[in-house]
C-alpha cells in the first residue's frame, strides 16, 4: 500500500466551500490529512465536510476580513487537533469588472481587504501558531495569472494578486528561519463561480475561451489541477521549495498571443 502524502497532517483551507478550495480539501483528505474547511458560505461548507466525511474534516466559519475570526479559526484548529501543519490561504473575490478609468475605489478597498489583508491575517496567525509550536509547516496562497500580467482581469484584482506574491515572498524570507515554507499558486481560468459570475459566462464558455488562449492544447484546466499543485506544496515532495510562485496556466503567460 502506498504511503498517503499528508498522513497525520492537519490542514486549514480558507475559501474551501467552493471551487479550488473545495477540490483541495477533498484531495488533502484523500491523502490522509484532517481538513478544517473555512468559509463564509456555511451551508456549502458543511456540505463539503459531509462529502469528505466527519472523521476527516470539520467546518469553521471564517470571514478573512475579520482578523478575530481568523485567529479564532486557528485556535479552533489547534484545540481540536493539537497541531496545524498546512495553511491553504485561498479565499478570494474578483469584484466588478472595471478598468482604472472607471474603478470604484470602494471596490478596490473591498478586493484588497479580502485578497490581501485576508491572506496576510491567515499567514500571521497560522505563522504565529507554527513558530510557537515549532511546527515546520507549509503555507500556500492562491494568487493568479493576474499576478504575473496586466490586462488579465480588472485592475483591482490584478493589484491584489500582485500583492499576494509580494506577501508570499516576504513571509517566506521571514518565516524560513523557523523552518516554515511559504509558496503560492497562480492559476489561469478555472470554471468556478468566481470567474463565471464575474464575466457572466457558463462554465463551458470560460473553459473554451481559456483553452483557446493557453499554449498547451488538448487539456482543460480544472480545479483538480490546482489542488494537485497545492498537494505538492503541502507535501514533503517540495521540502526545499519556498518563496515560489508556481504558475499553472498551460503556458499562457510565457506565450506570445500575437501570431507571427
Ligand atoms: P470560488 O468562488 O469557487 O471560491 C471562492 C471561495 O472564497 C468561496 O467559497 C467564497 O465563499 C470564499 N470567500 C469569499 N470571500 C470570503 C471571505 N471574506 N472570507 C472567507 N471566504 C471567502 O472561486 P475559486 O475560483 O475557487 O477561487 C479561489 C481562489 O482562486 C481565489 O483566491 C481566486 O482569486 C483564485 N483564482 C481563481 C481563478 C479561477 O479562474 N477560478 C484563477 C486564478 C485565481
Amino acid at each position: 500500500m502506498s504511503k498517503l502524502r499528508l498522513a497525520g497532517k492537519v490542514a486549514l483551507i480558507t475559501g474551501a466551500a467552493s471551487g479550488i478550495g473545495e477540490e483541495t480539501a477533498k484531495l488533502f483528505a484523500e491523502n490522509g490529512a484532517f481538513v478544517v474547511v473555512a468559509d463564509i458560505q456555511d451551508e456549502l461548507g458543511q456540505q463539503v465536510v459531509e462529502s469528505i466525511g466527519l472523521d476527516k474534516a470539520s467546518y469553521h466559519h471564517c470571514d478573512v476580513r475579520n482578523e478575530k475570526q481568523v485567529e479564532d479559526t486557528v485556535n479552533y484548529t489547534l484545540q481540536k487537533h493539537g497541531t496545524l501543519d498546512i495553511l491553504f490561504s485561498n479565499a478570494g473575490v474578483i469584484g466588478p469588472i472595471s478598468t482604472i478609468l472607471d474603478m470604484d475605489l470602494a471596490d478596490l478597498d473591498n478586493t484588497l481587504t479580502i485578497n490581501v489583508r485576508g491572506v496576510a491575517a491567515t499567514i500571521k496567525h497560522v505563522g504565529r501558531a507554527m513558530v510557537n509550536r515549532k511546527i515546520h509547516g507549509s503555507i500556500i496562497c492562491t494568487a493568479s495569472v493576474s499576478a504575473c500580467l496586466g490586462g488579465v482581469g480588472p485592475s483591482a484584482y490584478t493589484a491584489s494578486k500582485h500583492a499576494v506574491v509580494g506577501l508570499v515572498r516576504a513571509a517566506s524570507s521571514e518565516l524560513g528561519a523557523h523552518g516554515i515554507r511559504v509558496n503560492c499558486i497562480s492559476p489561469f481560468g478555472v470554471a468556478t463561480p468566481l470567474p463565471c459570475n464575474a464575466y457572466n459566462l457558463e462554465a463551458s464558455q470560460l473553459e473554451e475561451s481559456c483553452t483557446t488562449m493557453a499554449n498547451l492544447k488538448g487539456i482543460v484546466l480544472k480545479a483538480r489541477h490546482i489542488a494537485e499543485t497545492a498537494l505538492f506544496f503541502a507535501s514533503d515532495e517540495s521540502a526545499y521549495i519556498s518563496g515560489h510562485n508556481l504558475v499553472v496556466d498551460g503556458g499562457f503567460t510565457v506565450s506570445s498571443h500575437t501570431p507571427i
